[in-house]
């Protein structure tokens, strides 16, 4: 289990990438939120994106 980075819900079936801006802070997000594009937000730099 992971925290959505979007959501911030615990979630089972999520993607997991980099952040594209600073490529440090790892991004979770699940399933609900991709297909819904919920903006995620960085936990290292602050950046938000879809
Ligand atoms: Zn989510
Ligand atoms: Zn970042």
């Amino acid at each position: 289990m992971k925290t959505c980075s979007s959501c911030g819900r615990q979630v089972k079936e999520y993607t997991e990438f980099m952040c594209p801006s600073c490529e440090k802070g790892a991004i979770v997000r699940c399933k609900t939120c991709r297909e819904t594009s919920n903006p995620y937000r960085c936990a290292k730099c602050g950046f938000s994106g879809p």
